[in-house]
């Protein structure tokens, strides 16, 4: 059965590459009826901290990314890797290498002035026993490297790159599994090892993660024949690029979930977005979907072998789509934070309705959630500032006429509907004599400051509904 995994490493906030991988991961285990499992690889004590774990699990589960199984904790799992080091060195797949970090360096720099990449020259996989007891008399410490024949071919069907070939002299030499300590010790293992005795422990039968990894692959296909266990399928997902075409990293601002989510993208904007982000759906799918709905038609037959440019226009675009659909009282409910948070006063009960109603004016102009506390500002406000287009306008001819009139027929008038409003205004033009339009820039004017914004009616009904109507028509006839 199709057991897949998501292993992010805690050492920062819910990253969007990771998330996006989680969704293949996820979208994959759906269509195939398989299980999806979290890992949390914190073996890295220094740099893992356990609110990036919160934020890690709070945003794939915002995304609708449930997994199945874990947490698991590979901190918690550190006493499993001993056995199957041990394992490897009484083969003889794995040795004690006593180098000191200078001779590892000088090794280097001495590869580096005949122009060879680095690698580890494998000089203490053939040690003699009585070498071996001189490097321990003398104190050394020992890593245990894991023997990589470099005559070797390892290739593998990537589920999105196809064939993929490496050979056993391009990996740096016998690779260090363990750290080092003590020669009588194991020291802490590594990356690859670990995640290799992970899998198989978790039976991972497909590993989905990003492109930048692949370079671990053929390694871990060697553990996992070293291990005596089958190697699952492995596929490669392609990177989120930036505009300028290099790796989506920090330097490039907003990269991480929780702060799509602080300037008001939605989940399901979001998910979808990233979905798109290296998969196409087959027509006649469109662009905008669930992740349930991808996860029907999804298969790594349809994702690109290319890196995908993050697209901020586009992800306006979906997330304005999502918006536009929100139900109000779920918009309400989305929106109540930002106003909050823009430190707008209001009654978040108490003034519900008030609120519903604001969300459903402003609802179709929003592409992102955090646009609404100063698309709205003047609506909570009680005292407004006139911008210069609208002082300009409050200074014509007839403006001070029409807004006499408005004002003194709002002494009496219902003003509960659109239909109520526009029947006042009707009311001023006939009666002034005015034109509609003089008179409904007037009103725009005194009543939101500007010239430009939400509906006019709708703004009038909410500040009518909160008294704020007539103050303002008073200040600007001042
Ligand atoms: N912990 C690794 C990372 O955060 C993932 C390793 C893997 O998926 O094999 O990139």
């Amino acid at each position: 059965s199709v057991r897949v995994r998501i292993a992010p490493s805690p050492t920062g906030l819910l990253h969007i590459g990771t998330a996006r991988t989680a969704v293949f991961n996820w979208l994959f285990a759906r269509h195939q009826g398989g299980t999806f499992v979290l890992r949390i690889e914190d073996t890295d004590l220094e740099r893992s901290r356990p609110e990036y774990t919160e934020n890690i699990m709070d945003g794939l589960r915002w995304l609708g990314l449930e997994w199945d199984e874990g947490p698991f904790y590979q901190s918690e799992r550190l006493d499993l890797y001993r056995q199957p080091i041990q394992t490897l060195l009484d083969k003889g797949l794995a040795y004690r290498a006593y180098d000191t970090p200078e001779e590892l360096d000088a090794m280097r720099e001495a590869q580096k002035a005949r122009s060879e990449a680095p690698r580890y020259n494998n000089r203490h996989r053939t040690l003699t026993l009585e070498q071996e007891a001189a490097y321990i008399a003398e104190g050394r410490q020992a890593v245990i490297r894991f023997k990589i024949d470099p005559e070797r071919e390892i290739t593998w069907k990537d589920l999105v790159r196809g064939h993929v070939s490496w050979k056993g002299r391009d990996l740096g030499g016998d690779m260090v599994i363990a750290r080092a300590a003590d020669p009588k010790e194991i020291g802490q293992p590594l990356y690859n090892f670990v995640v290799v005795v992970d899998d198989i422990d978790m039976q991972i039968s497909h590993v989905i993660r990003g492109e930048d990894h692949i370079g671990n692959t053929p390694k871990q296909i060697l553990l996992y024949e070293a291990l005596g266990a089958t190697v699952p399928e492995f596929g490669h997902t392609p990177l989120i690029l930036n505009q300028q075409g290099a790796k989506l990293s920090k330097r490039d601002g907003v990269t991480s979930i929780s702060d799509f989510r602080d300037m008001g993208y939605t989940a399901e904007a979001i998910a979808n977005y990233m979905t798109l982000l290296g998969w196409s759906p087959p027509e006649p799918m469109t662009e905008l979907f669930t992740l349930p709905a991808a996860a029907e038609k999804f298969g790594f037959e349809r994702v690109n072998k290319a890196g995908a440019k993050f697209d901020w226009d586009k992800l306006n675009w979906i997330n304005s789509q999502y918006l536009h659909e929100m139900p109000v009282d779920q918009l309400t409910d989305a929106l109540i934070p930002y106003w909050q948070s823009a430190g707008m006063a209001f009654d978040a009960e108490g003034d519900r309705p008030w609120l519903e109603q604001m969300a459903a004016v402003i609802g179709p102009s929003l592409s992102r959630l955090d646009e609404a506390p100063p698309m709205t500002r003047y609506l909570f406000e009680t005292d407004i500032e006139f911008d210069e287009d609208a002082t300009q306008h409050l200074q014509q001819d007839g403006v001070a006429i029409a807004l006499q009139e408005v004002l003194s027929l709002l002494e009496s008038a219902e003003l509960n509907t659109v239909d109520d409003a526009k029947a006042l205004i009707q009311q001023v033009v006939k009666g002034k004599g005015l034109k509609k339009g003089l008179v409904m820039k007037t009103l725009r004017a005194a009543l939101t400051g500007a010239l430009k914004g939400p509906d006019l009616i709708q703004s009038w009904l909410l500040l009518h509904q909160r008294q704020q109507d007539q103050p303002r028509l008073k200040k600007a006839l001042a």
